[in-house]
């Protein structure tokens, strides 16, 4: 049979990392099995539907590059398909129209003391089909503004399998008769979902940990119509980074990280934040999938055929922003200058004006090893660019300002040297033992200079790209500032 997994998300809002990942797992267990990834629009419920949500998704999708082989195809569409599987449900006696207001529903749940529940133990009891006659059933149906629930049978035990957890069992005492179809006539999530999914020939129902408890209710509609339930697979939640709980938008805006993959409103998405579409369907692939070997670097082909459901934890993933950088590191560094150029337009500008291509390319695999997110390269690249715009001020407090005066004046008599920076080295080196002064003590020195901080990719390469003139019109700028 052919695989067909589908993304089913409720455009409430934008699309979080979370559902990015119920995304991205629909998508590897489809394309794994030479299957289908689906796209589809759960928004029957219209008072929730948030304006540009869908676009929000799509785009987000796109970006990642988890293209979908259908849709998105909008539940608001298919009205039709159910309310004709809601009657089919009416005339097997397995759902019932309901007129209880809710003032009727307010009152019974008040004389229960908050243990109502609208099922086998209070039907009877409700206005609805079931208690009322035919005529007056008929007649309230006329004036409308009814809705219809399911049956859910008594004292049954409800077996399902998830794929992530094994064997489960409910209870279908704790379970009420849910609504499939709503006053306003439009049908219910749950509702809604089995049918699809069984219209649309869903084999692999892959979603997040909330729904588990709708998986009962959901195989009792499987069995009321007589389909065969698809295999059900729910993916544990993302837990924020620290503490207990889900992570929401808040704890990610607290901790400094983003929370879409693109940007909502304005709020950044990690590919406004630097990172490649392959560093984050990389890094959210390993969060709740223990891939049993230390290997953290994957593209996406290489996810379909590595991945396998047996991995997919059963307890929560903690979000880890290190980590996510860290593997969105891993991804830079293997790009082509070429590719990397194309992530800056101000860098590629900037190297344009001052260096040959040839030239750009060697500094662009200089600092590869330094990115962390596309947002780097401007700041690494600021070396080679210009001459530094401040000075870290607790290095110059640090820093010994003799041995600066004593670099200076060694380069200045050298100059010559300074286009050999191979010799330079050497030079140096004799120089500080000549002087009683460390090599590492003059290195920093002339990093100071050169970059304005100790960081940076090697000192006698950039005095190579910089050039003579410019090395030492930075050491003077820093001998004249201090
Ligand atoms: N519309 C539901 C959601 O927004 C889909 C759940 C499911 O995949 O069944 O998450």
């Amino acid at each position: 049979m052919l695989e067909r997994a589908r993304f089913a998300p409720s455009p409430t809002g934008p699309l979080h990392i979370g559902g990015v990942r119920t995304a991205l797992f629909n998508y590897l267990i489809a394309k794994k099995n030479g299957g289908e990834f689906i796209l589809r629009i759960e928004d029957t419920d219209t008072k929730r539907t948030v304006e540009g949500a869908e676009k929000h998704i799509i785009d987000s999708l796109r970006w990642l590059g988890l293209e979908f082989d259908e849709g998105p195809v909008r539940q608001s569409n298919r009205e039709h398909l159910y309310k004709k599987n809601v009657s089919t449900l009416i005339e097997k006696g397995l759902a019932y129209y309901a007129f209880d207001t809710p003032s009727d529903l307010d009152k019974a749940r008040g004389d229960s003391k908050g243990t109502f529940k609208y099922n086998f133990t209070t039907r009877m009891k409700m206005s609805n089909s079931f208690t009322l006659g035919a005529d007056e059933t008929e007649a309230r149906l006329k004036r409308g503004g009814y809705s219809v629930r399911m049956v859910v049978p008594e004292k049954r035990t409800i077996k399902a399998v998830d794929e992530v957890r094994g064997n489960l069992s409910f209870n279908s005492e704790e379970l009420e008769d849910k609504i499939i179809l709503k006053s306003d006539g439009m049908p219910t999530y749950h509702l809604a979902n089995v049918v699809d999914d069984h219209d649309m020939k869903i084999t692999s129902v892959i979603r997040g940990e909330e729904w588990l408890s709708s998986l009962p209710s959901h195989i009792l509609l499987y069995e009321h119509f007589g389909w065969t339930p698809p295999k059900f697979y729910h993916l544990p939640l993302i837990l924020k980074s620290s503490g207990a709980g889900k992570l929401s938008k808040r704890d990610a805006e607290e901790q400094g990280h983003p929370v879409f993959a693109i940007k909502w409103e304005d709020s950044l998405g990690f590919k406004e934040a630097g990172f490649t579409s392959e560093g984050l369907i990389n890094y959210l692939a390993l969060l709740g999938w223990n891939n049993s070997s230390d290997r953290e670097k994957y593209s996406l082909l290489e996810l379909i055929d590595e991945f396998n459901d047996v991995g997919i934890n059963k307890s929560g993933a903690r979000f880890d922003y290190k980590k996510a950088l860290w593997i969105n590191h891993l991804h830079l560094k293997d790009f082509s200058a070429e590719s990397l150029l194309a992530l800056s337009e101000k860098a590629s500008t900037l190297l344009g004006e001052k260096y040959s291509r040839e030239i750009a390319e060697e500094i662009i695999d200089l600092i590869k090893e330094r990115l962390n997110t596309a947002l780097d390269i401007d700041k690494e690249l600021a070396v080679f660019i210009g001459q530094p715009k401040e000075y870290d001020s607790v290095v110059i407090e640090k820093i010994n300002r003799e041995v600066i005066y004593d670099i200076l004046n060694f380069c200045k008599l050298s100059e010559a040297l300074i286009s050999n920076p191979k010799a330079l080295k050497d030079r140096l080196m004799s120089f500080g033992s000549e002087k009683g002064i460390s090599f590492g003590n003059i290195m920093k020195s002339l990093r100071l200079c050169l970059v304005g901080n100790l960081s940076g990719p090697d000192l006698f390469k950039i005095i190579e790209i910089i050039g003579p003139e410019e090395t030492l019109h930075r050491i003077e700028s820093l001998t004249n500032k201090i």
